[in-house]
């Protein structure tokens, strides 16, 4: 997978090029990435890539022209048929869908914008898809193409090792993720559940399986409603329904 970035910062990448995950899966050569500066398809003495809004207003907007350059030189280095997507607040929301689909290898470019954002005819000519981390504003979409691509990185066959497998996190199959536990078995007076303990393979997955639908009603019924459950999911479900009713028959 080849990702390239323009970025104002390409230093603040550090988070992802040096640790953890991605890191490891760049060292790999399973993902490669090409930082893009900004500032050095600039023409001119200040190297200026910003300027004042046409009609008024505060702040300042990313210049076209080294938006341009830059984004010509990366897709002379992903190929052309690299699909180019700027961070933005105003785009489509990313969910994990999304990063499958980024994942499937096709190279990628990620603009991220700063300021008050970037010249709209940049947008209109050179950006095939606009995405979002959430309904809030960030400074720039330096975070957001690192979220990016973090969440691809897991994504990519062989980088993760079998203990971080991604097939069990949340959304990898419509649910949130089961409640995990590590040792001590007794921690403040709260003791893990026992079935965890029990070494029957068949109860401990029926348990996270109820426990990963019970989530997911709790607290993204959204997602639950966009499923189709099977009748042992239904049943699981109904369980965890009914010791949610008698835990609160028994607080009261
Ligand atoms: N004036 C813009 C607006 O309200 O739509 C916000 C500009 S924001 C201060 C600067 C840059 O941060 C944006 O161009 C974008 O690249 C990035 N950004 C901000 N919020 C974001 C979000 N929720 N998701 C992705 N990128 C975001």
């Amino acid at each position: 997978m080849h990702i390239s970035v323009v970025t104002l910062f390409p230093e603040m990448f550090a988070a992802v090029t040096d640790y953890g995950i991605s890191g490891r899966a760049l060292r790999q050569g399973l993902l490669t990435l090409n930082l893009i500066d900004l500032r050095s398809f600039t023409e001119d003495r200040h190297r200026t890539v910003d300027d004042r809004p046409y009609g008024g207003g505060p702040g300042m907007v990313l210049k076209p022209e080294p938006l341009r350059r830059a984004l010509r030189s990366a897709r002379a280095d992903s190929g052309v048929d690299a699909k180019v997507v700027c961070l933005s607040p105003q785009g489509k929301r990313l969910s994990q869908q999304a990063m499958g689909d980024f994942s499937v290898g096709e190279p990628l470019i990620l603009l991220a914008g700063r300021y008050e954002g970037i010249d709209e005819r940049i947008i209109e000519q050179e950006v095939d898809e606009q995405w979002s981390l959430g309904d809030y504003v960030l400074s720039g979409g330096e975070l957001a193409a690192m979220v990016v691509i973090d969440a691809i990185t897991r994504l990519l066959p062989g980088a993760l090792g079998d203990a971080e497998s991604a097939e069990q996190d949340s959304f990898m199959h419509g649910l949130l993720d089961y409640p995990h536990y590590t040792r001590p078995q007794q921690f403040e007076g709260q003791a893990v559940p026992p079935v965890l303990i029990s070494g029957n393979h068949l109860a401990i997955q029926r348990w996270r399986q109820k426990q990963a639908l019970g989530r997911t009603w709790e607290r993204r019924p959204d997602l639950l409603a966009a499923l189709q459950l099977d009748p042992e999911q239904q049943e699981l479900l109904a369980e965890y329904q009914r010791e949610k009713h008698g835990e609160q028959q028994d607080t009261r």
